[in-house]
């Protein structure tokens, strides 16, 4: 074990481990991205993992409305939406290895069977999978010589997925000496009010925490997720019952949003008690002079709480029935509402329901400004058409992404080139005027799984366009996710007619920003700016639009 732990060990690094009780959606991701936020704002690198217990090796092939959005890393991995938060709270960019799933490590050791490089043993989840997770966490520490690695474990404990996830965690904290300075656990968990008796009720907390114990787990800290405050008795009640001393237990209640849950930790006293037990304290004094503070995050909370004028934003979407299914695109507004101090009420319209003409105008009368997020599949796009065409001839702003643009292209070959057959080959392979087609890269290609033009990749925008305004530059890194394309056989005819292909990949020949100069703001990308989006530095295409909309409403 001493072996192990000596090969595994190079650097420094200190783990906070974060499980989830009781139930799931307790955001567990939020108090993980928070205490991420706190600890960087006194000086120490950190980073952060997320073990997902499904056996999915990522979350690119999952249904949105079953688990979400799902949020593309800078070098492509598809991940689900807490790495969005992570990235949006921390200000990180973050891979592929920062996401261990079961699919990635059964798939791992499964390979490794296969070659033979096990020279005959059996081969186990103790110790085989469980050495591969604890691989997997030490490869991240090594390689990102962070001072801190948070690493949060999706589901609920008690679920038989996330056992060997467990298991590995905690032969990680016996691997560091049980040393509560190296390896710190926190367990987040529901306790809920009884609205008859108004009573806060501990019951569940003290289960999943026998639960984490039965496993061999300690917590050092325990956060209970409520309503309203923890009450003194029932941080009592908690500490006697599950052998945390009581300034271990954290409220953390609900917010008025998310952007405030740091402050909130912090004043319940979470970060002076992880320093003080991690034995960060000490090291503070080092850290300081780049210690960046909470101050920048307090003023852009500031102004997001205090708004000065209001706009209505639609966004035309097929998963609205699930709002997760859409966060990175309610963020980014978010970021723009901080920024310039506008409470946007965003709309969430169904597609479909657009498909009846009489709809269009009784939906989008309303609204200030369109947004057609991205997608999959021929479901809705009639509606997404109807919309895009309301706001074009209605001269609303509009902003369209991925799916949003290309169908943008769609509807403007079909109302004003006039080609009334216009389509992407996605939705119809047969029709004669393919204005969006599969990238031919993507031809021949019959795996699902990480298959797109995924991740980072160069944008060139041109002089003299509104994208160029925006941007202040003449080129961008942007993350993609698709597989469809416009086609360069009707680029100078669109071109011709009024709309523009302002920004384009580093070879020419894939388009990424359209526009349409004569409009107060048309504008639509290829790429995915909402991913990008973070609390102080809103994405500028963003920004650009709700600018729009404001100027139109003044
Ligand atoms: N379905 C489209 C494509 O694959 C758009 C993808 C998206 O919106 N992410 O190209």
């Amino acid at each position: 074990m001493f072996l192990l732990a000596q090969s595994r060990e190079q650097h420094m690094t200190k783990f906070i481990i974060i499980t989830g009780g009781v139930l799931s959606g307790l955001g567990k991701g939020i108090v993980t991205s928070s205490l991420g936020k706190l600890l960087k704002s006194h000086g120490f690198s950190v980073t952060c993992i997320k073990m997902d217990p499904y056996l999915n090796c990522d979350a690119g092939t999952m249904n949105p409305f079953e688990h979400g959005e799902v949020f593309v890393l800078r070098d492509g991995a598809e991940v689900d939406l807490d790495f969005g938060n992570y990235e949006r709270f921390m200000d990180l960019d973050l891979t592929s290895d920062d996401n261990i799933t079961t699919g990635k490590v059964y798939r791992h050791v499964i390979e490794k069977e296969r070659s033979g490089e096990y020279l005959g043993k059996t081969v186990q989840i103790i110790p085989h999978v469980t050495d591969e997770i604890i691989r997997r966490i030490w490869k991240v520490a090594n390689d990102t010589e962070s001072d801190i690695v948070l690493i949060e474990l999706g589901g609920t404990v008690g679920d038989i997925e996330s056992a060997p996830f467990l298991e590995a965690s905690r032969q990680l904290r016996m691997e560091l000496g049980d040393d509560i300075k190296k390896c710190f656990f926190i367990h987040t968990t529901l306790v809920p009010t009884l609205s008859v008796v108004g009573e806060q009720k501990t019951k569940p907390t003290q289960h999943s925490v026998q639960e984490l114990r039965a496993i061999g787990i300690e917590p050092n800290v325990i956060v209970g997720r409520s309503d309203k405050y923890l009450e003194r008795s029932t941080k009592k009640k908690i500490s006697l019952f599950c052998d945390v001393p009581e300034e271990a237990v954290v409220s953390s209640p609900d917010a008025s949003n998310i952007y405030r849950v740091p402050l909130i930790l912090d004043e319940e006293g979470l970060t002076d008690y992880v320093l003080k037990k991690m034995g960060l304290d000490e090291m503070l004094e080092e850290k300081q002079p780049d210690a960046p503070g909470l101050e920048t995050w307090k003023k852009f909370l500031e102004r997001y709480e205090d708004p000065t004028s209001e706009i209505s934003v639609a966004l035309v979407g097929k998963y609205c029935d699930l709002k997760d299914a859409y966060t990175s695109h309610e963020e980014a507004l978010n970021h723009c509402r901080g920024e310039t101090r506008t409470k946007i009420n965003l709309k969430y319209i169904e597609s479909e329901d657009l498909e009846v003409e009489d709809n269009v105008e009784k939906l989008l009368g309303d609204v200030d400004g369109i947004l057609i997020p991205g997608g999959f599949g021929t479901r809705g796009i009639n509606g997404k058409i109807n919309a895009i065409e309301y706001a074009r001839t209605r001269n609303i702003p509009i902003l369209s992404i991925c799916l949003g643009f290309q169908v943008s292209v769609i509807e403007f070959a079909r109302n004003v080139l006039g080609y009334v057959d216009a389509n992407s080959t996605e939705f119809n392979d047969r029709n004669e005027n393919p204005v969006i087609d599969l990238m031919p890269m993507q031809r021949g290609i019959d795996m699902m799984g990480g298959t797109m033009r995924l991740g980072e990749e160069k944008v060139k925008i041109d002089e003299g366009t509104k994208a160029h305004e925006i941007y202040g530059k003449d080129e961008i890194m942007a993350r993609h996710r698709h597989r469809y394309e416009v086609n360069l056989d009707y680029k100078d005819e669109f071109e011709e007619s009024g709309l523009i292909f302002s920004g384009k990949s580093t070879n020419m020949k894939r388009m990424e920003i359209l526009e349409i100069p004569d409009h107060p703001f048309f504008m639509g990308c290829q790429y995915h700016p909402e991913f990008t989006s973070r609390p102080m530095k809103p994405a500028p295409l963003f920004l650009a639009f709700v600018k729009a909309i404001k100027e139109q409403k003044e």
